[in-house]
């Protein structure tokens, strides 16, 4: 990955423009009852109980599929994937949904290839053809400790960044995108010199906005498929001059003698061929 880069994708309502989950569960009838038990048990466990619940109602995993496929994904969230894709970086996904409902539909875009790991929730269709839903962290066998107090028992998003980073290599930026209450951990455990994109006006925005100070990153929020598109560029294309002048100082008066370079962002120039819109 020559860009030193590596991107993290939050999916629900960051890839998909839905919460995959209630997509399923609405999408095959069982709302009522899903409202029925969520008071009872953590959201993870709920989805695994659901999961056997519509099997029982006669709905096939090929049912549950056939809904994930048809959740709405905006084209600029795709061409984004693409182009951080075709720029070197890494990407990768960190979900609190499950691995069955992010292949599928990744898998349904063409979009699988994209990504070099996907962090989630593991699953499998038992020999009932049941899809059985896990944990990430197996939170009967003991709490995964984080004492951030936000993270949901079955996954702290902060602790795989961590894993993540130790993974990719200290010396990569980190650029993650989320929305949810389980996005903030991370976020806060993101270097001087990582960017934070949080959806605008959804919980991890708000949570952010309460003290900003918190944050070592830089904070760009977006609210829709264009705005995430045109910033993550934007930032990706800022890094990549800022990675070649550390390597090659010497291309920093060239840079500033082009004409067709622009003053970005607050003021680094960005080179034409990284403005990739489609
Ligand atoms: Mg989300």
């Amino acid at each position: 990955m020559a860009a030193g880069i590596v991107v993290v994708f939050d999916f629900d309502k960051t890839i998909i423009d839905v919460d995959s989950d209630n997509w399923v569960v609405d999408g095959l009838g069982a709302t009522e009852e899903f409202e029925r038990l969520l008071p009872t048990m953590p959201w993870n466990t709920l989805m695994d109980t659901m999961m056997c619940e519509l099997h029982a109602r006669g709905k096939t995993i090929h049912d549950v599929a056939d809904v994930l496929r048809s959740a709405p994904l905006d084209r600029r969230v795709v061409s984004a994937i693409k182009a951080c894709y075709g720029l070197g970086c890494d990407l990768r996904i960190l979900s609190d949904a499950n691995r069955f409902f992010i292949e599928t539909i990744l898998d349904h875009h063409g979009l699988r290839g994209y990504f070099s790991e996907i962090n989630t929730n593991p699953s499998h269709v038992d020999a009932d053809g049941r899809l059985r839903i896990a944990p990430y962290h197996d939170f009967h066998a003991g709490p995964h400790g984080c004492g951030l107090g936000i993270c949901p028992p079955n996954m702290c998003k902060g602790q795989v960044l961590d894993r993540i980073r130790a993974s990719a290599g200290v010396d990569k930026r980190v650029i993650y995108l989320g929305d949810g209450r389980g996005d903030y951990c991370p976020s806060l455990r993101l270097g001087r010199d990582d960017f934070v994109m949080p959806r605008r006006g959804f919980p991890v925005w708000e949570l952010i906005c309460e003290d900003p100070s918190l944050l070592k990153a830089e904070v760009h929020p977006w609210a829709d498929g264009e705005e995430m598109e045109e910033t993550l560029l934007r930032l990706v294309g800022r890094v990549l001059v800022e990675v070649s002048n550390k390597q090659m100082p010497q291309l920093d008066c060239k840079l500033e003698s082009l004409p067709a370079v622009a003053a970005q962002d607050g003021a680094l120039p960005m080179p034409m061929p990284l403005r990739i819109k489609n």
